[in-house]
């Protein structure tokens, strides 16, 4: 959570910052600002609110023609979002400027300290408290600005990705990194700095990601300098990784939201999941992540997934389908529950992290709490060269490219896609499944991409039951088996962009309590594709029926028992049961999407949210 956006180099810097900080609005937009370099002074400008209301207050930066800046958009950790808790933040002196993406947890001790040499502060963050560390140590050693830096954060404890400027060094930005996300774009003769590479793709192929625990002294013309923070060791050769990222895929295309955009995507980046992967007219499914492992897989006791939020809810779906093809018990695990709980795991377990970002903090805990007990690390994320792509034994990436919209789509698909792939391979490896099944199951998986092609039809029909709904207050979303994980991801989304109070449910259970909600006032989503427990299903949609609820029925094209009992209905392709919720979960989609833009509310940017949650 939070963008930072610097730049140093021989261009103005104003119009490159502003315009990163919008790609990296998804990160937060609690409040935002920015500061340069000016003739021997700095200039800051820095507000509450979006990006969009920055520009409108800051044209004194614009027309300014500095060539070094750093800018900043919040999702508040410490403090509420306002002007003074907005970044960048200077230091008592005025000379040092700091933005900020994470929390300083022993911010309260060092700020005591600091105030009682004299310090004091203006603004609620932790982020403040950090600056002025950095400016007490500068004036206590002597020493500049890369030194004061270190020297500082080895007394910190927290999570981190800063950029520091001085206003005596003006040709110099200082920037570190722990556990959170920070790449720096290394043009020609000009660096840019960013919380991910969105804010310079039109500017360089060339990104160097730091690792945790580095930082490095950025100097236009000179060549960059990385090191270890803790023990001071120069970083020979860093690592600079090739983007593949093109400006079209991070923009909306004609689209009025990402998140639209996103949906529209899935049949494109469910089959790039699968390309080179899925090889049906051979009959294999080839991913080097797992043969390289192979043993492990087969030999593996128990499988955990570990996840949060719609990555929690793929993960569930990656259970029904390990367990049901390959035959290894799984568990599935909320990363910040994981990882306080002392759980165990032995050598012999198969940890899964599924992230979108790749960055989630809790995730990234439970990673290196499950590697440390020994456990074989497999990730799945979407951003490459993200730190769980880093931090992994091994693992597969899902392809779906930038995802924007905070409420996540095609990374949920995409997710699901990786999940069959990996399932279904290590089931014939091992041979839980016949040779027949799995090819059975390929040329299923195959043929998904059109399915949700075609599925892109419920979209008209999503928005006309979305005018019908757009002013209920509660949503149930029922589902059974593989379905009931997309259940929850359904109310997930409503709940998430159109501030609808929902909740998803396995339909059996339904009777254990939510029942006792259901009157003429409370739609019910079905999800009740013929496959499956489709009898038991039409039995909970009789129940919900004889107490005068609203049933919205996701079913299988040709379905004659449920559509005459349902208020609404849309058809979806049939399909394997195993992959029905990369089908079933589009319609979903699309209501909470229409019945979100229908109550007005900010789709790709919903209250109090961020993507890639960076912090615990
Ligand atoms: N802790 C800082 C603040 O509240 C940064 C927040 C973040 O990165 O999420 O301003």
């Amino acid at each position: 959570m939070c963008g930072i956006v610097g730049y140093i180099g021989s261009k103005e810097a104003y119009p490159i910052i502003i315009n990163g900080l919008k790609r990296l609005e998804y990160r937060g937009y609690d409040s935002t600002g920015v500061v340069l370099y000016k003739e021997g002074d700095l200039a800051l400008c820095k507000t509450k609110g979006k990006v969009a209301d920055l520009e409108a207050i800051s044209s004194k930066l614009a027309e300014s023609k500095s060539t070094i800046g750093i800018g900043h958009t919040r999702w508040a950790t410490h403090g509420e979002p306002n002007d003074v808790n907005s970044h960048p933040h200077l230091s008592n002196s005025g000379e040092l400027a700091i933005i900020h993406n994470g929390i300083i947890e022993n911010y309260d001790a060092i700020k005591t300290q600091l105030v009682n040499n004299g310090f004091v502060f203006h603004s609620d963050t932790d982020t403040e408290v950090l600056i002025n560390l950095i400016e007490y140590v500068k004036q206590q050693e002597g020493v500049k600005l890369g030194k004061a830096v270190q020297i500082a954060l080895k007394q910190v404890i927290g999570a981190y990705a800063i950029a520091v400027f001085d206003v005596k060094k003006p040709n110099e930005i200082v920037v570190a990194k722990l556990g959170s996300p920070l790449a720096i774009g290394i043009g020609e003769d000009e660096y840019f700095i960013a919380s991910d590479a969105t804010p310079f793709i039109e500017f360089t192929n060339n990104a160097l990601y730091l690792e945790d625990g580095e930082m490095a002294i950025i100097r236009q013309g000179r060549e960059l300098r990385v090191r270890n923070i803790n023990d001071d060791i120069k970083i020979e050769n860093p690592n600079i990784s090739t983007l593949n990222i093109s400006l079209d895929q991070i923009e909306k295309s004609g689209y009025d939201h990402f998140m639209l955009k996103e949906i529209h995507e899935q049949p494109d980046v469910v089959r790039d999941t699968l390309r080179g992967r899925l090889l049906v007219n051979e009959g294999v499914i080839k991913m080097s992540s797992i043969d390289d492992h192979l043993n492990k897989f087969i030999g593996a006791k128990r499988i955990l997934i570990i996840a949060c939020g719609t990555s929690w809810h793929a993960g569930l779906v990656g259970e029904y389908l390990i367990e049901d093809l390959a035959r290894i018990p799984v568990e599935v695990e909320y990363a910040s529950e994981f990882r306080y709980r002392n759980p165990i795991i032995t050598k012999d377990d198969i940890v899964i992290p599924i992230s979108q970002s790749g960055e989630t903090a809790d995730t990234l805990a439970a990673i290196k709490l499950a590697k440390e007990m020994g456990a074989f690390v497999y990730g799945i994320c979407n951003v490459v060269g993200s730190s769980i792509a880093r931090e992994t034994h091994s693992g597969a990436y899902t392809h779906a490219g930038p995802e924007i919209g905070v409420a996540s789509t095609k990374a949920f698909t995409t997710q699901l896609t990786v999940l069959a792939l990996l399932a279904a391979k290590i089931a014939v490896s091992k041979g839980s499944i016949s040779t027949t099944e799995f090819h059975q199951f390929i040329n299923q998986l195959d043929a998904i991409p059109n399915k949700i092609a075609q599925v892109m039809e419920s979209e008209s029909k999503a928005k006309e039951i979305a005018k019908e709904y757009a002013d209920a207050t509660n949503f149930l979303y029922l589902g059974r088996g593989y379905n009931f994980p997309v259940a929850l991801e359904g109310a997930l989304k409503l709940k998430e962009i159109s501030y609808i109070h929902a909740e998803g449910y396995p339909a059996a259970e339904m009777k254990h309590g939510p029942i006792a909600l259901i009157d003429e006032n409370m739609p019910v989503v079905v999800i009740a594709p013929k496959r499956g427990h489709y009898e038991k299903i039409v039995s909970n949609v009789m129940e919900i029926k004889a107490r005068k609820g609203k049933i919205i029925a996701i079913v299988s094209k040709g379905d004659t028992e449920i559509v005459n009992l349902a208020d609404h209905y849309i058809e979806i392709p049939d399909s394997a049961e195993p992959l029905t919720p990369m089908i079933t979960t589009i319609p979903l989609q699309f209501l909470s999407y229409y019945i979100a833009v229908i109550r007005g509310c900010n789709v790709d940017q919903p209250r109090n949210l961020a993507k890639s949650v960076t912090v615990e």
